[in-house]
C-alpha cells in the first residue's frame, strides 16, 4: 500500500480526521494506496501557513524565484521516469504517452514561467502636455487555490502552480483524488528544489469536501479551475460573492472538420491521435467528426479499419494504443452514452464499444474504441461530452452546413479544421465559436499562446502573459509633476 499524504508547511501530514480514500490502479483494478480524505480543518491550517509564507516568497527577488523554478523542472526532468510510472499507475494512460507528453511538458510548465517571470511587464501612459505620468504596479494577489482534474494530472496542476508562484503568490492546491500520485511526488521535488515551506500547499481529498473548502474560504483571493463544466458553474456560484478572481477551464465538444482537399494520411494519422489520445480523455480530443460528402465514403472505411486495429492494453506495455479508462464510474458513464446509440435507429455504432479484455487483468477498465455514425448534430451523442473513447461522425455538404454544426453546441473550447484552402482556412478561422482554432494539426502548443475556451468551456485565459496577468493585481498610480 502506497500512502500518499497532504503537504503543508513542508511537512508531510496526514489530514486532521486522519481519514483515509482508497486509490486504485484502473489498469487492474485493485487498491493499491491511500490518500488523506481532508476537509475544511486541514485547509484551514494549511491557508495560516501560506499566509506567513506569502510575506516572504511574495518579496523574494524575480531571480531566486526564477532559479527555485528552474530547480523544480530540473528534478522533474531527472525524475521522469518515476513520475511517469506513477501517473501511469494512477490514470490508466499508456506508459509512452506519461513520459513523452505528460512529464516533459510539467517540466517545460516550470521552465517557461521560471523563464516568462523574467520577461514580465507593465504599462506606463503619458499624458502629454499635462505634466502627468500613470504607471502600473502587478502585485501578487496573495493566497490563492488551484483544483485539477484526473485527465492530465500533472501536466495541468504544474500548468497552474507554476505561474502562480511565478508571480510570487502562495498556492493552496488539490490534485483530483482519483490520480494524486504525482502531486504528492512533485512535493518532495519542491523540497529537494528549496522551495521555501509554505509557498506551496497541497491538500488531497474529495471535491466537495477539500475543493469546496478552498473556494469557500474568504482569504483565497483567485481560483484557477481546470473540470467539468458543472463543477465550475458551482465553483462560479460559490466564489462569486466574494468577489474573487476566477479562471475556469471547463469541458468541450470539440468538432473536427474534414474537407476533401486535405493533406489526406496527415489528417487521418493525426485524427486517430485527436479522437482517441489518452484514451479520448483529453479536453481537446475531436469527439465530432464532419467529413465532406465527396470523402465520406472513403474516410468512414479507411478510419473505421485504423481505429479496429488500435491496440488496447496494459499501459506498461510498448505497442499499447489505448491504456484503461481512468475509474469504473467513469467507464460506466461512457458505456451508457453507447447502449443508448445501440437502440437509436438513427445511429450506427461502426467499430468498438464493448469491454476490452486485456490478458491477465480481468479487473482492469478497458473499452474498445468506438465511432458512432449519426445523422443530425442535435443528437445528444453530439451535444453532450462523453470523455472516453468514442468519436461521431456523419457528413456534410457545404462550409456554411458545417460552421453551422460545429457552432452549434454550448461548448467553445477547441476545433480542428482539415484543408489546403487558404482562403476557406481564413474565413473558417474566423467564424468558429471556440478558444482555439487548430489548422491542418492538433495539440500543436506554443506555451506563449492564449489557452481556454468560450461559451461554457470556460472563462478567461492561461498560458504566457495571460496567466501572470491573473495571478497579478493590477494598480495604477497617477503622479502629477511641475
Ligand atoms: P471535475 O469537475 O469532476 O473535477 C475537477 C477537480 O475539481 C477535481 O480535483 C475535483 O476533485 C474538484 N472538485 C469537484 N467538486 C468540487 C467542488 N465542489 N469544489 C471544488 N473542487 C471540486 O472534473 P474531472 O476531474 O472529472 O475532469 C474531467 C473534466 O475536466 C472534463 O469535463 C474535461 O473536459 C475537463 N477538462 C477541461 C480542460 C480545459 O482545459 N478546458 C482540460 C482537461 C479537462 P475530485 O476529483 O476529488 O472530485
Amino acid at each position: 500500500m502506497k500512502t500518499i499524504l497532504n503537504y503543508i508547511d513542508g511537512e508531510f501530514l496526514p489530514s486532521h480526521s486522519n481519514a483515509f480514500l482508497e486509490n486504485i490502479n484502473p489498469s487492474t483494478g485493485y487498491v493499491y494506496g491511500e490518500i488523506p480524505r481532508s476537509n475544511t480543518s486541514d485547509i484551514d491550517f494549511a491557508i495560516d501557513k501560506a499566509e506567513i509564507a506569502f510575506k516572504t516568497w511574495s518579496n523574494t527577488t524575480l531571480e531566486t524565484r526564477s532559479k527555485t523554478l528552474m530547480r523544480i523542472a530540473d528534478l522533474i526532468d531527472e525524475n521522469l521516469d518515476q513520475l511517469a510510472m506513477a501517473e501511469s499507475n494512477d490514470n490508466g494512460k499508456p506508459l509512452h504517452l506519461a513520459k513523452s507528453v505528460d512529464i516533459p511538458r510539467a517540466s517545460a510548465n516550470f521552465r517557461f514561467f521560471a523563464h516568462a517571470l523574467t520577461q514580465f511587464y507593465s504599462e506606463s501612459h503619458e499624458s502629454q502636455g499635462k505634466n502627468t505620468i500613470n504607471y502600473t504596479l502587478r502585485k501578487a494577489l496573495g493566497l490563492v487555490g488551484c483544483i485539477s482534474p484526473w485527465n492530465l494530472p500533472l501536466y495541468l496542476l504544474t500548468w497552474k502552480i507554476a505561474p502562480a508562484l511565478a508571480a510570487g503568490n502562495t498556492v493552496i492546491a488539490k490534485p483530483s483524488e482519483v490520480t494524486p500520485m504525482t502531486a504528492f511526488l512533485l512535493c518532495k521535488i519542491c523540497e529537494k528544489a528549496g522551495l521555501p515551506n509554505g509557498v506551496l500547499n497541497m491538500i488531497h481529498g474529495l471535491g466537495p469536501e477539500a475543493g469546496q473548502a478552498i473556494v469557500e474560504h474568504p482569504k483565497i483571493k483567485a481560483i484557477s479551475f481546470t473540470g467539468g463544466t458543472k463543477t465550475g458553474e458551482n465553483i462560479a456560484r460559490t466564489a462569486a460573492p466574494m468577489f474573487k478572481k476566477l479562471s475556469l477551464e471547463l469541458g468541450g465538444k470539440n468538432p473536427n472538420i474534414i474537407f476533401a482537399d486535405c493533406d489526406y494520411e496527415k489528417m487521418m494519422r493525426t485524427t486517430l491521435k485527436s479522437s482517441f489520445a489518452n484514451q479520448g480523455q483529453i479536453c481537446l480530443c475531436g469527439s465530432r467528426i464532419f467529413v465532406e460528402d465527396k470523402l465520406y465514403e472513403k474516410f468512414k472505411t479507411d478510419f473505421v479499419n485504423r481505429v479496429k486495429a488500435l491496440k488496447i492494453g496494459h499501459p506498461i506495455e510498448d505497442n499499447t494504443d489505448l491504456g484503461a479508462i481512468v475509474s469504473e464510474p467513469h467507464l460506466k458513464k461512457i458505456k451508457s452514452y453507447i447502449d443508448k446509440a445501440k437502440k437509436d435507429p438513427k445511429m450506427k455504432v461502426l467499430c468498438g464499444g464493448d469491454l476490452a479484455k486485456v490478458k491477465k487483468f480481468p479487473n482492469g477498465y478497458y473499452l474498445n474504441p468506438c465511432v458512432i455514425e449519426v445523422q443530425d448534430n442535435q443528437c445528444q451523442l453530439n451535444q453532450e461530452e462523453i470523455f472516453g473513447p468514442v468519436v461521431s461522425m456523419m457528413s456534410f455538404k457545404t462550409e456554411e452546413e458545417v460552421l453551422k454544426m460545429a457552432n452549434d453546441s454550448v461548448y467553445g473550447l477547441s476545433s480542428t479544421l482539415w484543408t489546403q484552402n487558404l482562403n476557406r482556412s481564413m474565413r473558417m478561422s474566423q467564424a468558429l465559436e471556440t478558444g482555439i482554432v487548430w489548422v491542418n494539426t492538433w495539440l500543436n502548443r506554443d506555451l506563449r499562446t492564449p489557452f481556454g475556451g468560450t461559451k461554457q468551456s470556460g472563462v478567461g485565459r492561461e498560458g504566457g502573459f495571460e496567466a501572470l496577468r491573473f495571478f497579478t493585481e493590477p494598480k495604477n498610480v497617477c503622479i502629477e509633476y511641475s
